[in-house]
């Protein structure tokens, strides 16, 4: 098997979800997707294709119309200013997005800045195209880089091709504001890198509203954004790649080997999503929020420190002290103990260790359960 697979940090994830399915009455709290249904109308505009025979090949693009109705989408949610049939690719979900990215950026021997703990696909996705990832640990910076560490490695680092940033942030919840981005985006000016912005929880903000980092830096931003977060469509594998024409042609190519093109049933979903689901995400959002400020204030009394949740659906609890700071252990003698599944920080890579991912994509009963199981265990296992 290439080295490249046996480094896959995603099965430690795996693993343990396959670990914690095996426990009787286990309250799971580390799913990364919404726990709500696609919305009707956007099903409805799936059956309907399938009733009209749209069931054949299209553009390796995606259909125009589609195409179309994201670009206005993203103008009317972000202020972006995309021309529909050059700059924008409907992908097999952002997952494949920064697959076909990478690849047709990267050479061997190229870097890949990623600020870590991060979302697990991007270190092994850079390995896979012969590159190097390299991490920026944002632990003491509040889970964010900053510009002057962000300049500092771009002046030390020439063989970076890409920088990599995911906000609102999954696993840590925390996003950038307009001032922090304008920072990063003038530093980033000054340096021949593309900036791969995964911008997937962009809907699943609670306290502000979304700003793209293309709408800083244009010329050097790909943009990845998707439908499995904002519509709770996950399974439908629906994302889209939009950035300067001429490497979004070459993102094609690679995206149109892979894959032909993505389903036409899933296409037809998604120009319904994109053209009369402008405010699906409302009310999944309101309920989010809700979720989000029961478990903070439970975590926060059983002494779990998170940095700002501002958006995503994750909070990243800094195990207290008297607990067992090896979150791998911690979280394993939880799953066993109490039967609550977790995720250990480590799983997300540097940086994460010391912390616990909570997601609240999960019923209201399932916080209050967590918080209380939890309660149990440190009760029982406090050192003096
Ligand atoms: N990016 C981030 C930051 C994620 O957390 C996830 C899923 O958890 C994805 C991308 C995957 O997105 P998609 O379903 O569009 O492939």
């Amino acid at each position: 098997m290439k080295p490249e697979v046996l480094a896959l940090k995603q099965q430690d994830i795996f693993k343990f979800n396959a670990r914690a399915k095996g426990i009787p009455n286990v309250i799971n709290m580390t799913i990364g997707e919404p726990n709500f249904p696609t919305p009707d109308h956007v099903k409805l505009g799936a059956i309907k294709a399938i009733e009209e025979n749209k069931t054949h090949y299209t553009v390796p693009e995606g259909n125009h119309e589609l195409l179309a109705a994201v670009a206005n989408y993203l103008n009317v949610k972000y202020g972006l200013d995309y021309d529909p049939l050059t700059q924008i690719v409907a992908t097999t979900g952002v997952t494949e997005g920064v697959f076909s990215a990478f690849n047709a950026i990267l050479q061997p021997g190229d870097e890949v800045l990623i600020p870590s703990p991060s979302f697990t696909i991007y270190g092994p996705d850079a390995s896979f195209n012969k590159a190097t990832p390299v991490y920026i640990d944002t632990s003491k910076t509040g889970f964010k880089v900053t510009p002057e560490v962000l300049d500092q490695i771009m002046t030390t680092h020439p063989k970076i091709k890409i920088f990599l940033i995911n906000f609102p942030s999954n696993p840590t919840g925390v996003s950038y504001t307009h001032d922090e981005l304008v920072e990063l985006s003038d530093i980033l000016r000054k340096y021949d890198v593309f900036v791969l912005s995964d911008e997937i929880y962009s809907e699943l903000t609670y306290n502000y509203k979304h700003e793209s980092f293309a709408s800083f830096l244009p010329e050097q931003t790909i943009l990845l954004n998707g439908l499995s977060k904002s519509h709770a469509m996950t399974g439908w594998r629906f994302g889209v790649v939009c950035g300067p024409a001429d490497i979004v042609a070459q993102i094609n190519k690679i995206h149109e080997l892979a894959t032909t093109s993505i389903t036409s049933i899933t296409q037809a979903a998604a120009l319904e999503a994109y053209t009369n689901g402008f405010d699906d995400p409302i009310a999944m959002r309101e309920q989010y929020c809700a979720r989000r400020d029961v478990l903070e204030a439970g975590l926060t009394k059983l002494g779990f420190k998170c940095p700002d949740p501002d958006g995503a659906f994750y909070l990243f609890g800094k195990i207290p002290d008297g607990l067992d700071q090896d979150d791998v252990q911690l979280c394993n003698d939880i799953l066993d103990e109490e039967h609550l599944a977790i995720l250990p920080g480590s799983f997300f890579g540097v940086g994460g260790a010391g912390y616990i991912r909570f997601s609240y994509a999960s019923s209201m009963e399932n916080i209050n359960g967590c918080i209380s199981k939890l309660g149990d265990f440190i009760k029982n296992h406090t050192h003096a």
